[in-house]
């Protein structure tokens, strides 16, 4: 027997769930997703049901299945370890031509879920004659293709051509760029890179991809930025699908406003995928947590690229050196010593624990680690990129990492 594959469309139509153990806490946001109109009835549901039903995503009525729950749905799933139970659903079912799920016998039931994985626009749906464990297996070999790009890749980059991609490629890690992201990736004509974006990921690019290595454009850095912006909009206004992939996250220091500022003024439409941004990633990578109960509540990500009291800085200094929280200093090796006398003379007490993390979720990763008094002696000979980060947080898993 060959099942028949369809896709249902269920805006508004009824989906009548029986059950409310932990086959229906799968089931039903899919079906929500859909757009279904979900019906649940079962005498308990697990906390993950209720809070759907808490939103009113669905309709739940907490009692036992009696046969009236049937009438005017469109589909039934009978997800129920009880074989009784779940036959009495699917006989009533049956009397009315509907079709019933069930999750104790497959070959009982008149409909069966396949194993899916969803990209985008691409619903994938997996039937794999009966054993489960195969269609999955099946299911995730397709969903790898589908997240490097190499399967639908040529769909995303005809549905995309003449626009941009601002997508954050994480911290240096490449397997910490996003699933959306690294599909994107897959389907561009032109790449636009910068400096702190993994070189890993791009040996995954077609040799007939452009790739355009921002770092190595000479001029000034309000020039290179022009620069960029004049190639991001003149790729795309050939037909080009460009993604700029940046370092962490696009809106994190990287200038993504800027470049979506150009790409709009001259009609290019433009996605922006967040990123990992180092600011969490490289405190994370050296086992420091930005916030941790009763120890940091709050964490500031501030820019140290300019260094205190510089006419230009948009940083309140006095106010970051008040603070209890965390941290997290971006671009701040060079301007380090006064960063720190800065935080000093405002209050930060000289011993708060402090790290300096460079090459911060790679494999190069280098930690210091120092009061805040002795961190830019400390931090000597570090190189680029590298992140401070003080707080509490410093020493909060210390103890336990060095298990
Ligand atoms: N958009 C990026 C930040 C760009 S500014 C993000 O969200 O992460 C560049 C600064 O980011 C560097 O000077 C450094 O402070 C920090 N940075 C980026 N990658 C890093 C890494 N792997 N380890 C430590 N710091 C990093």
């Amino acid at each position: 027997m060959q099942p028949y594959p369809l896709g249902l469309r269920l805006t508004a139509r009824r989906v009548l769930v029986v059950g409310g153990g932990s086959v229906a806490t799968r089931r039903v946001p899919p079906l929500i997703e859909a757009g279904a109109d979900v019906v649940l009835v079962a005498p308990e549901i697990t906390p993950a049901l209720r809070a759907l039903a808490d939103r009113g995503l669905l309709t739940w009525h907490q009692r036992p299945f009696q046969d009236s729950d049937v009438d005017g749905a469109w589909l039934v799933h009978a997800a129920l370890d009880d074989p009784a139970a779940a036959r009495a659903v699917s006989a009533v079912a049956d009397d009315q031509r509907i079709f019933c799920v069930r999750a104790d016998d497959r070959e009982a039931a008149t409909a069966w879920t396949p194993a899916v994985t969803r990209h985008g626009p691409v619903t994938v749906a997996v039937l794999g004659g009966g054993d489960p464990r195969r269609s999955m297996a099946v299911r995730d070999r397709i969903a790898s293709g589908l997240a490097g790009g190499q399967l639908d890749a040529a769909e995303t980059r005809a549905e995309r051509a003449g626009t941009v991609a601002l997508v954050g490629a994480g911290p240096g890690d490449p397997e910490l760029i996003t699933v959306k992201g690294r599909r994107l990736l897959g389907a561009a004509t032109v790449v636009v890179v910068d400096r702190l974006a993994p070189g890993l990921l791009l040996d995954e690019l077609g040799p007939d991809v452009e790739l355009v290595d921002a770092s190595k454009i000479p001029y000034g850095p309000q020039r290179t930025q022009d620069e960029i912006n004049r190639i991001l909009v003149d790729r795309a206004s050939t037909g080009h699908f460009v993604v700029r992939l940046k370092g962490g996250d696009p809106y994190v220091f990287g200038r993504g406003g800027e470049e979506l500022i150009a790409c709009a003024t001259a009609g290019i439409p433009v996605t922006v995928v967040s990123g990992v941004t180092s600011a969490i990633a490289a405190p994370a990578g050296a086992g420091i947590p930005v916030t941790h109960r009763g120890v940091a509540h709050e964490f500031v990500v501030v820019s140290g690229h300019l260094p205190p009291g510089h006419p230009d800085s948009r940083v309140d200094w006095a106010a970051i050196g008040a603070l209890r929280g965390t941290v997290c200093v971006l671009m701040g090796l060079k301007n380090l010593e006064a960063i720190v006398a800065a935080l000093l003379a405002n209050g930060r007490p000289a011993d708060t624990p402090a790290a300096v993390v460079a090459d911060g979720a790679t494999d190069r990763q280098h930690v210091v680690r120092s009061e805040l008094a002795g961190l830019a002696e400390a931090a000597a000979g570090l190189k680029p990129p590298a992140l401070v980060v003080i707080g509490e947080v410093v020493g909060v898993l210390a103890a336990i990492a060095d298990r």
